[in-house]
């Protein structure tokens, strides 16, 4: 990978050994010549292996001998580029501690500088317009380096050799403070006044990596309330920013992995257990114990956080779902209304990049959102692939685009619901094939005709000329966690999610099937239940809720004295009763997320939602940590060789505690040690009837720290291999993965 000090780091273990010889960046590989004696080349190589540089990753090493050269000392050649090969690009890092120091040192010369950076850290993927990784490809081309910078760019024992985006003071970019209107704010230090303006309650959209920041106080309720308003986000949780891990410590309770992950160069949100002391305004996440928390990534960040009074909230500079804004024309237009001044600089971003969310649980990590810190690096695959796009599906969207044994996942795109980002989708494709190096020989989309994915892929199959598969959602789902697991199959495949398009015309959401790259044999499912008003009750669990208890037990459940009908229209009731007497949208569904909207309505959590999956996520906040034995009822039923996992026993027993008073804490545990029972239970049937050990868990569902935790315990208990997603997420921004794989087993190819 490039820009990472990998030659430099070679050239110094050499030289520290008395080896001679070179070392040269080719398209892919560091090719590199040793001679001397062969103890100091294998201390070489020990320490080659050992100690790397920090953001490099070796793949593999490949040695052989050559006859000798008598080469009279070591040095670094010119790299060698051939057009059609690729390079793997390095995300952008966090700041490096070497550059903190400087930034904070007064006789430094880049004291204060917004825009340090060195050759462990700073901006990479969000500045190159193309390979090789050289600065006239990059958006510093219109900064010229001055001389002292220069000399250090130049200079193979600086920190700063080949640091493309190197600058100073003198060279580089500057800050800007205007108003919402764009006009300049003239202030003696831009960083100083923003966050004085932030503790006098103003909203700040501050340029970064990857696009725009919203940033505010987070500790003052009134004021995320207005960022909320003006950002049309009623509950979704936001995230916020604090100078450093002790403070973090103060508002959440850490432990060393997510310690580890809240350092991490990638710079990424970690979602944290927040502490009954905290001091967050409750505004920030509402109805939710945990907290996405980041520490400062940028030298901006930095200083500023050196001069907030307060954590800060730091949100994507965008209205609702839409993309990231990154040129300041485009974000003084787009968030002008949301923002009461604007920290502008003359650095262009090449690629919008939002922030990655992580969470850690037990010994294991799951990814939420893969972003920045994370793509372009790509996923190694467990075969060699054909080159392929696969186009995702629909919410949280990512691409996937194939070749050789690398499959480069797109960063999070968003969801699939307006031009925005269908235009970001696009263009960042664009970026991709370029850097890449890829021109698809196949596109691969999910089997939902109403998805925007799906129908571009069905376009540009027909521009393009290109034979185009169907992938069916859970199945790619779980291709994708054997990808991420470089697993080959066939494993038992459990995908748990909200919605997927089935084979059979109704919605999927809870499938347990066994699996490999060639195809995959549905086994099990959550019975069929209606969702009355279809898409319109995802926004409304109290309609699922509604749909369920007729449906399972009859009309007399809808006059029930129930939270899920309290605030309800009694006319509404009746129009949800025909809906399904009648057959009138109300589709099917084995959805587990609809399970869990459904229970979350049915004891009074939430009725209504402004987000995916908030029903689900308040559900698990306040499920009883010490309920873990007592379990609901349920039936299995086989119809022609699948299993349907029928819920009638669980709806009344759940009615049944909640009209005896039990708590909702308690009735949302005894829900989820029978969801994770009802997992295992299949899995383990699956597995005596197949003898296949592995079991791929897959879907947002998995997204429950609870559910995810639990069942990898039982499954291990019972001698099965649980394999969970750890460098995708298991929710539809790993879709694209799993489609990518299924398309390269295709008949024919490979
Ligand atoms: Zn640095
Ligand atoms: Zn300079
Ligand atoms: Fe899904």
């Amino acid at each position: 990978m490039q820009g990472v000090g990998f030659r430099p780091f070679i050239y110094q273990l050499a030289r520290k050994n008395g080896l001679t010889g070179w070392v040269c960046n080719t398209s892919g590989d560091v090719t590199m010549v040793v001679e001397g004696q062969q103890g100091c080349i294998d201390q070489f190589m020990t320490e080659l292996r050992a100690n790397p540089p920090p953001q490099s990753h070796i793949e593999s090493i490949t040695e052989e001998f050559e006859p000798t050269g008598n080469y009279p000392q070591f040095e670094i050649l010119k790299s060698l580029v051939k057009n059609e090969e690729y390079q793997l690009i390095s995300p952008d890092l966090a700041t490096c501690v070497d550059c903190q120091k400087e930034i904070f040192d007064p006789a430094n010369r880049r004291y204060r500088y917004p825009f340090t950076n060195c050759t462990n850290c700073g901006p990479r993927f969000t500045i190159i317009e193309d390979i090789p990784y050289d600065r006239s490809r990059t958006t510093m081309r219109h900064f010229q380096m001055c001389p002292e910078c220069k000399k250090e760019y130049d200079d193979v024992e600086n920190r700063r050799f080949h640091a493309q985006p190197n600058v100073c003071p003198v060279c580089g970019p500057r800050l800007e403070l205007t108003d919402s209107k764009g006009v300049p704010v003239s202030v003696k230090d831009v960083i100083a006044a923003s966050a004085r303006l932030i503790s006098a309650g103003k909203i700040i959209a501050i340029k970064g990596l990857g696009g725009f920041l919203l940033a505010c106080d987070a500790t003052n309720d009134k004021i995320v309330r207005l960022l909320r308003e003006r950002k049309q986000r009623p509950d979704k949780p936001l995230a916020v920013m604090v100078k450093n891990v002790v403070e973090a410590r103060r508002i959440c309770q850490i432990n060393r992995q997510e310690e580890e992950l809240l350092n991490s160069p990638a710079g990424q949100i970690v979602l944290l257990k927040m502490k009954s002391t905290s001091i967050i305004a409750s505004e920030v996440a509402p109805g939710l114990k945990h907290l996405g928390m980041m520490l400062p990534y940028t030298p901006l960040h930095h200083l500023l956080m050196n001069e907030a009074m307060t954590p800060l909230v730091m949100t994507s500079g965008n209205i609702s779902e839409e993309p990231i804004a990154k040129d300041n024309s485009e974000a003084l237009a787009r968030l002008g209304s949301i923002a009461d001044y604007f920290v502008l600089h003359n650095r262009n971003i090449y690629s919008r990049y939002d922030d990655s969310v992580v969470m850690a649980e037990q010994d294991s990590v799951s990814i939420i959102r893969r972003a920045r810190g994370q793509a372009p690096y790509p996923i190694k695959l467990p075969f060699q692939s054909r080159l392929l796009l696969a186009c995702g599906a629909d919410m949280k969207n990512t691409f996937c685009l194939t070749r050789n044994n690398h499959a480069f996942i797109s960063q999070h795109i968003g969801d699939m619901e307006n031009a925005e980002t269908l235009e970001h989708f696009e263009s960042t494709l664009g970026q991709y094939k370029k850097l890449f190096r890829i021109e698809p020989e196949m596109i691969a989309c999910d089997l939902h005709p109403d998805y925007l994915s799906t129908q571009w892929a069905v376009n540009e199959a027909k521009k393009t000329n290109l034979p185009l598969i169907k992938v069916q959602h859970h199945y790619a789902h779980i291709l994708s966690c054997m990808a991420d697991n470089e697993v080959l199959g066939p494993v038992i495949g459990i995908a748990l999610d909200g919605t997927g398009y089935g084979t059979d015309g109704h919605i999927w959401g809870s499938e347990f099937m066994i699996a490999d790259y060639q195809g995959y044999q549905r086994k099990a499912h959550l019975e069929y239940l209606p969702v009355p008003g279809g898409n319109a009750a995802i926004n409304r669990p109290y309609r699922t809720a509604a749909g369920y208890l007729y449906s399972l037990a009859g009309p007399e459940t809808l006059e029930m004295d129930l939270p899920c009908f309290k605030d309800i229209e009694r006319t509404e009731i009746a129009v949800i009763r025909q809906q399904i007497d009648h057959k009138l949208n109300s589709p099917l569904t084995s959805s587990c997320g609809r399970l869990f909207d459904a229970v979350s309505a049915l004891i009074g959590v939430k009725q209504r939602v402004s987000y995916e999956g908030q029903a689900a996520m308040e559900l698990e906040e306040i499920a009883d940590e010490n309920v873990r034995d007592k379990l609901y009822p349920y039936n299995i039923e086989t119809c022609a060789g699948i299993d349907i996992i029928r819920l009638k026993a669980l709806f009344l027993a759940l009615i049944a505690d909640y009209q005896k008073g039990v708590p909702a804490a308690v009735i949302s545990a005894i829900f989820h040690n029978t969801v994770v029972r009802i997992i295992c239970e299949t899995a383990s049937k699956l597995s005596r009837e197949t003898d296949i050990k592995d079991v791929a868990l897959s879907g947002g569902v998995f997204q429950n720290r609870r559910i995810l935790n639990q069942v990898s315990l039982e499954l291990k208990k019972m001698n099965l291999r649980p394999l969970i997603h750890k460098r995708t997420p298991c929710n539809d921004a790993g879709i694209s993965l799993g489609q990518a794989a299924a398309a390269n087993m295709i008949e024919g190819r490979n």
